[in-house]
């Protein structure tokens, strides 16, 4: 492709993109398409000479429009966010365009230079204890991982490799096998599936605690099981507190399970995937109290604070353990500044390449301002209460747990068969998209605000649907007549 022809099609592009966000509620949030739709659609051998970029434009709308769950309509409510702004679509074209890949200082100092100013700015912009920063004075320091579920893995093994040498240093007869064979982690029940996956792929235990009534780990849970690990002479090494949960968007008691981590020498991970991004409310940083006494800590960017996927932001108060875990050092990646005060992000995380993603970060932060990332932050929380009040009103519907930040689950006061029918009708029409769960047996749906075009006319349609679907479930009822 030529410059101009690049001229012309990233124009024709940019067009396309914002007539998409623009009129994005127009389109049916759900597609209707059956598997293997795009087979028929696409020829079956590769092109042998090049096509012109009209076609390839044209075929947007025709081939992938029809396969796409527009996730950034108002009326998707699924899951939790992912987020998107036009700031982070073109701190995205950038980094396409200098496509360097940063695994080390020397390999693009920008690239980790932004990435640790971009760490400092957000964790002061959530006020994190300055002992995580860069420029904390300590050790501390932050990375951008790919995922909330690799922020999780890399602080199980950073805990791991801490373990290993302690109980080495007490216990030098015992071989590595032994010990690991030993280790137990925790988290709990509510934790995201990543969690217990990061047990799996650590090859080490992992337990699950039970919660209380408002879905929260708390602190004296995490202690009886230390206790009977121990008696049974287990060595617990990990927890895992979620900020947020993927269910019901609980908050485990962070401030009871640090007293226990601290107590017990045991290394602490907060998951605040989604929940993270409030924290740059003051209003909401009751919820992160204990986070002092955590090892690391992550929260994703990319789902509640307008920077596109993938974009997970993790600290460290050590960093060290991470590093020495995974330390492999060949000729070919070494470098005249290596050891410098900077880090060569490569050793923080599993792949050895890693995109430019701080300038996601920093077009998002300069162009929004700190102001309106947290008016952006209040006006979904606002929305959600806003859905909670509705249900509220019509007495056929319960809420089934606190609405805290942009979350609200919720059922019909029926059985789960009728409340699973009543989510099928809703998403088998097509107009508003939700996901369900379930909880000791309760099967309830979540409706999560998640798009940043969302506004309150939108939280009202979304409800109009809803109760649309619920009177003509409730209709087929046989008791209904
Ligand atoms: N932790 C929590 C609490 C989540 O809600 C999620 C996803 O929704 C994850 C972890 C996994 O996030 P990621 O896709 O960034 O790995």
């Amino acid at each position: 492709m030529d410059p101009q022809s690049f001229k012309e099609f990233s124009a024709e592009m940019t067009n396309f993109i914002t007539n998409y966000l623009e009129n994005i509620r127009d389109r049916r949030v759900l597609p209707t398409v059956e598997p293997g739709y795009l087979m028929p659609l696409l020829p079956t051998e590769a092109p042998q000479s090049p096509e012109n970029w009209e076609e390839v434009m044209a075929d947007i709308e025709r081939v992938i429009m029809p396969g796409i769950t527009h996730w950034h309509s108002p009326r998707f409510h699924a899951y939790f966010p992912t987020a998107q702004s036009y700031p982070g679509i073109v701190a995205d074209m950038l980094s396409g365009a200098i496509a360097c890949i940063g695994f080390t200082w020397i390999a693009s100092p920008a690239c980790t230079e932004l990435e640790v100013i971009m760490l400092d700015w957000l964790g002061k912009m959530l006020d994190l204890p300055p002992v995580f920063l860069s420029s904390g004075g300590g050790k501390g320091g932050g990375v951008i991982q790919g995922t909330a579920s690799e922020a999780t893995l890399v602080a199980l093994l950073g805990a791991k490799a801490k373990m290993l040498k302690k109980v080495k240093d007490q216990h030098p007869e015992w071989t590595d096998n032994e010990i690991v064979g030993k280790l137990v982690a925790y988290g709990s029940c509510q934790a995201h599936s990543s969690v217990e996956r990061a047990g799996l792929l650590g090859g080490v235990r992992f337990r699950l605690l039970d919660v209380d009534a408002k879905y929260r780990l708390r602190g004296n849970t995490l202690a009886d099981a230390i206790r009977e690990d121990k008696e049974k002479g287990l060595i617990p090494f990990y927890v895992v507190a979620t900020l947020g949960t993927t269910s019901s968007c609980a908050f485990d008691n962070l401030e009871e399970i640090g007293a226990v981590t601290t107590r017990e020498q045991i290394w602490l991970h907060v998951d605040a995937a989604y929940a993270g991004s409030a924290f740059i409310c003051p209003e909401f940083r009751y919820l992160m109290k204990g986070v002092e006494l955590a090892e690391s800590f992550n929260f994703n960017p990319h789902k509640w604070m307008l920077v596109t996927f993938d974009c997970s932001a993790m600290w460290l108060k050590d960093p060290t353990w991470v590093v020495n875990a995974f330390n492999v050092d060949p000729l070919y990646l070494k470098h005249d500044a290596q050891g410098c005060s900077l880090p060569d992000y490569r050793h923080w995380q599993i792949p050895l390449g890693r995109r430019f993603r701080a300038l996601k970060l920093w077009f998002v932060i300069r162009l929004y301002g700190v102001q309106n990332l947290q008016k952006y932050i209040r006006k979904h929380v606002a929305q959600a209460h806003e859905f909670e009040a509705l249900v509220l009103s019509d007495p056929r519907f319960e809420i089934v747990s606190e609405v805290i930040v942009g979350l609200v689950c919720f059922r019909l006061k029926a059985s789960n068969d009728v409340n699973e029918a009543f989510l099928k009708r809703i998403n088998g029409a097509g107009y508003i998209h939700l996901v369900p769960s379930k909880i000791k047996d309760t099967y309830f749906l979540r409706l999560a605000v998640c798009s940043r075009l969302s506004e309150s006319i939108d939280i009202q349609n979304s409800w109009k649907e809803i109760k649309l679907r619920a009177d003509e479930v409730l209709a087929e009822q046989p008791n209904s007549k």
